[in-house]
């Protein structure tokens, strides 16, 4: 058996930016992560400039500036034949007051490499694949092929995301049900998107998002309800999901189709799902959550790589300032579930309240005419979904500055 201060389940950015700040204040830290990386992921990129003072901390704002692609300056809606963009709200705090995109294969990797190089002993490729307790001691089973390893810590932090099913108490499976959503992605070369604008795609049955990304590229993400991707691809037999999906989208959304003519896929298309918004226990049978396994928004808002990389250093921040005793975990747990539900529970409340009107036709017809007349709900809606909300400096119980 292999001992640490901590374990950190999943190297996404919720377990590498707990795991990074952990190490960089002296803990042993174990970070467990299943897929060999660089690895593509379905998600949009897109990272708000709220995250800088968290890439100060964790030492990568330098990496950030030289490899995310260009400031996001307008916030837009392709719906039907309309094509609207409005101001993207500035984050006052940062000098650099907006948010840019950096593929996951790059960031994933660079946050992981600064947990390792900051003493985080990383057992990659490896699946956590058994918890269980004995006394203080959380014991994590890890396995890759036919071997087995155990890892035991006071402290067990669950990152290792929503998506993934498995055999932990921290996954659960739910029953398949018409009004999942199943993600889609790619990466497309010699898109003609306006590279400052972030556009919301709205279709029937679902929603996506673009934006220019690093070198040159445009990241596409487009979520469908499940009944309604059943019902595109009968309508396009024998062509692959993601196919019929895009043939569905750019027929009901004329901005999508204008960008991506004469654009090609950088590779190919990535899927998962059904992804899981909701809110959930950051802290719960003594386990410890960052991410989306903490809570989820609908991507609509973009807002899930900012919730995992702020809550992550929000708890690295708090376990690092209660100390490496095992003792009053529980008070520290408590804390964090305040600090987390009070900080993200109104991003995930707005983007639901965003996402359920788009995927419906009825609703697209009742607001385009008023979003058509007042495009600036767009910067409104940015803001309440949390673009310049600031998160909280945990050790210190204040906002960041
Ligand atoms: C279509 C779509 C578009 C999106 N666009 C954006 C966007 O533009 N901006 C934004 O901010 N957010 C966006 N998001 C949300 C964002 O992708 C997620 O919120 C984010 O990835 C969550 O990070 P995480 O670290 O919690 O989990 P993940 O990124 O899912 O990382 C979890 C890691 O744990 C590993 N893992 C899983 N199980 C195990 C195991 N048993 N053992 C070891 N390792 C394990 C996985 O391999 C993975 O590397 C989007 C999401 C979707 C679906």
């Amino acid at each position: 058996m292999r001992a640490y201060d901590a374990i950190v389940l999943g190297a996404g950015p919720a377990g590498s930016s707990t795991a990074l700040r952990l190490a960089q204040h002296g803990w042993s830290v174990a970070i467990v992560e299943k897929s060999p990386f660089p690895r593509a992921k379905v998600c949009g990129e897109f990272m708000s400039a709220s995250n800088a003072a968290v890439f100060d901390d964790l030492g990568i704002a330098d990496e950030m500036a030289s490899l995310a692609g260009p400031p996001i300056r307008r916030v837009g809606l392709f719906a039907r034949d309309d094509v609207l963009a409005a101001p993207m709200p500035r984050f006052q705090d940062a000098a650099q007051g907006f948010g840019r995109a950096l593929g996951r294969d790059k960031l994933d990797s660079l946050l992981l490499d600064r947990a390792r190089a900051s003493g985080a002993e990383c057992w990659q490729p490896w699946t956590a694949a058994a918890l269980r307790r004995e006394g203080a001691m959380q014991i994590c089973t890890i396995a890759r092929k036919d071997e087995r390893v155990e890892l035991a810590a006071p402290v067990l932090v669950a990152a290792h995301g929503s998506w993934d099913a498995g055999a932990l108490p921290t996954q659960t499976r739910r029953k398949a049900r018409g009004s999942d959503l199943l993600a889609f992605k790619a990466h497309f070369c010699d898109a003609t998107l306006d590279a400052d604008l972030m556009p919301l795609i709205v279709f029937p049955g679902g929603y996506g998002g673009m934006v220019t990304s690093d070198a040159g590229r445009v990241s596409l993400t487009l979520c469908i309800r499940r009944d309604m991707l059943q019902a595109v691809r009968h309508a396009l037999p024998g062509a692959p999901a993601a196919e019929a999906v895009l043939a569905h989208v750019t027929r009901s959304c004329r901005g999508v189709g204008d960008v991506l003519r004469g654009a090609r896929l950088e590779t190919g298309w990535l899927a998962v799902g059904p992804i899981a918004p909701g809110l959930r226990a950051p802290y719960a049978d003594g386990i410890f959550r960052a991410g989306n396994i903490a809570g989820e928004a609908h991507p609509i808002v973009a807002e899930g790589l900012s919730m995992a990389l702020q809550s992550g250093w929000m708890l690295g921040g708090l376990l690092a300032a209660h100390g490496r005793s095992a003792e009053g975990l529980g008070a520290v747990g408590a804390t964090y579930a305040r600090d987390w539900t009070r900080t993200f529970a109104p991003r995930i409340r707005a983007a639901a309240a965003f996402a359920h009107p788009s995927m419906r036709p009825a609703a697209t017809g009742l607001l385009l005419p008023v979003m058509r007349r007042f495009p600036e709900i767009l910067t409104w809606g940015a803001r309440l979904s949390g673009k310049i909300s600031r998160p909280l400096a945990p050790a210190m119980g204040t906002q960041a500055s």
